[in-house]
């Protein structure tokens, strides 16, 4: 009697953490028709466990995954013992709320039958603020704060693995390099801040003009570099011209100031063969310094 009482009363334990968990705690019975559904499911899924309870299951999943879903409880409910009970049971899920907002979701599944009555349940976490924040913190640490663009390292690693594709398959790759001329004189006429604007502009003017597929990045300073898969040197140098061209008609209001700025491009492509960024990236570099020495604002091409 006492035992009884006991295990009466841890059972009623289990019941009162199961309905108010954080988590979602959702069971199905053998038709997938739910028949719990705790306040954390409340809260994630936005019904009242009365207007869910009777429902398929299909109700809380994006119609895309529901033969899915079907194929994942049957293959569940025929697994052996093993396999219940380890890291399978763990999945990735997209839940639907009610207000049709899906969400991505981490759910535990679990075999709750006993003999011939069979009950799946689920423990599900609504985990797209987490996803969200992980992309938001991936994202800052591969671009620049300033102008969005890709950071050094970011572009670098980017660089390294489109070089050795295009090495293997023997496709040309060109490296554009920028630098801003004389942009200390124009933080000096104008102020900090307006340099700062001619930054954001200019990788604006960039960026907008660029295939998708081209890569672009602050290298430091008022310095960019741009990787142009696909793009032999005749075709950096006509993308290299008209970004030139671009960057000088443009005209930059800052503090009822209307501002020109001008760039020096560099232009140098990989050879066959070449697998690191280093040796093509200088060549580029020492294109800047010739397109500055023969006086600005314009292109200068590397000869291989
Ligand atoms: P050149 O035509 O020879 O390239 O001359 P320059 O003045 O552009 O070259 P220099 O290297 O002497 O000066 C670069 C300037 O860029 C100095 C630095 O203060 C400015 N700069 C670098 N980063 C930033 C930034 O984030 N914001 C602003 N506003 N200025 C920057
Ligand atoms: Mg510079
Ligand atoms: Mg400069």
């Amino acid at each position: 009697m006492f035992l009884f009482g006991k295990k009466a009363r841890i059972a009623d334990l289990c019941r009162q953490i199961a309905l108010h968990a954080e988590e979602a705690v959702v069971i199905i019975d053998r038709n997938s028709e739910i028949v719990f559904f705790n306040e954390g499911a409340e809260r994630i899924f936005g019904y009242a466990a009365n207007e869910i309870t009777g429902q398929k299951l299909d109700t809380l999943l994006p119609e895309r995954f529901h033969i899915q879903h079907d194929m994942m409880v049957h293959e569940f409910g025929h697994a052996d013992a093993a396999v219940k009970h380890a890291e399978d049971r763990h999945r990735q899920i997209y839940g639907r709320r009610k207000s049709g907002e899906e969400f991505v979701a981490s759910a535990s599944i679990f075999d709750l039958s006993r003999g011939d009555q069979k009950f799946y349940g689920a423990v599900v976490r609504d985990i797209s603020k987490n996803r969200k924040t992980e992309e938001e913190l991936l994202r800052l640490a591969a671009t620049d704060p300033l102008t969005g663009a890709f950071n050094r390292r970011e572009f670098t690693a980017i660089a390294a693995r489109e070089a050795l594709r295009a090495n293997r398959y023997h496709h040309p790759l060109s490296i554009l390099m920028f630098d801003l001329d004389h942009f200390k004189r124009l933080n000096d006429t104008y102020g900090h801040g307006a340099g700062d604007k001619a930054l954001q502009r200019f990788t604006m003017i960039c960026t907008n003009a660029l295939r998708n597929v081209d890569v672009f990045g602050r290298w430091g300073g008022e310095e960019f570099v741009a990787l142009l898969p696909e793009t032999d040197i005749q075709g950096a140098t006509v993308i290299g011209e008209r970004l030139r061209r671009l960057t000088a008609d443009n005209l930059l209001t800052y503090n009822d100031h209307k501002i020109n700025f001008t760039v020096s491009i560099g232009i140098a492509e990989f050879k066959d063969g070449e697998t690191a960024i280093d040796g093509v990236l200088g060549r580029a570099d020492s294109a800047v310094y010739d397109a500055k020495k023969a006086g600005r604002d314009r292109i200068s091409v590397f000869r291989n």
